[in-house]
């Protein structure tokens, strides 16, 4: 049994309370993680907490791919040494700083905001799918690559979002050798690097 947060003194059981809320984060590691605060300077404090809410007063979507960005256009987005001209479709922001990791990939990026999922009520018109059908209608786009995990939602998202866009334009999925249900951010960046190297044809 875990200690009940009622014997913190009640700041302390505050700020465990709210530690506890972040993925990933059980009782063990909140009291750790407020106990190594507590212990930290004033400034430090300070540091941190400002960084939070600078983050989030400051970080919204992208207006183009809606990757997380402080400007209105994205850095990917804006940069002139990028291909423009290959779309790379993903789930969620975590997956565009996934594959930026493996330094491979030159191209631009479109984050959906999630995968369609009936059983949670999530269909397609809640997915940034508008914009991308926009981007993808634009003249000169050569390929559309398809990178969602291999989960039964990744796969209906994938199957629905390349039969929207074929008629556009090439599109292509990774060759994920990741079992089913495997996250693009737990990949290592090798296994992402080839799963995006041995893309193949959607349908074949
Ligand atoms: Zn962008």
């Amino acid at each position: 049994m875990e200690p009940k947060t009622t014997i913190y003194t009640r700041p302390l059981a505050r700020l465990i309370e709210q530690l506890q809320r972040l993925p990933g984060i059980g009782p063990k590691s909140a009291q750790r993680l407020a106990l190594h605060l507590l212990k930290q300077s004033e400034e430090d404090v300070q540091a941190l907490a400002q960084a939070l809410i600078d983050a989030k007063h400051q970080v919204g979507y992208c207006s183009v791919c809606f990757h997380l960005s402080a400007e209105p256009v994205c850095e990917i987005c804006s940069a002139p040494s990028r291909d423009q001209y290959t779309i790379c479709v993903v789930a969620d922001s975590r997956d565009v700083i996934a594959l930026e990791k493996t330094r491979e990939y030159r191209g631009q990026y479109h984050v959906l905001g999630g995968l369609i999922s009936p059983m949670d009520g999530i269909g397609p018109e809640q997915l940034a799918l508008k914009p991308l059908v926009q981007r993808v209608s634009q003249p000169g786009v050569k390929e559309v690559i398809l990178a969602i995990s291999p989960s039964v939602e990744g796969e209906t998202t994938t199957l629905y979002v390349g039969h929207l866009l074929q008629p556009f334009t090439r599109v292509t999925r990774i060759a994920f050798g990741l079992p089913m249900g495997g996250d693009l951010e737990y990949a290592d960046e090798v296994t992402l690097a080839r799963a995006l190297e041995g893309r193949r044809e959607l349908g074949a």
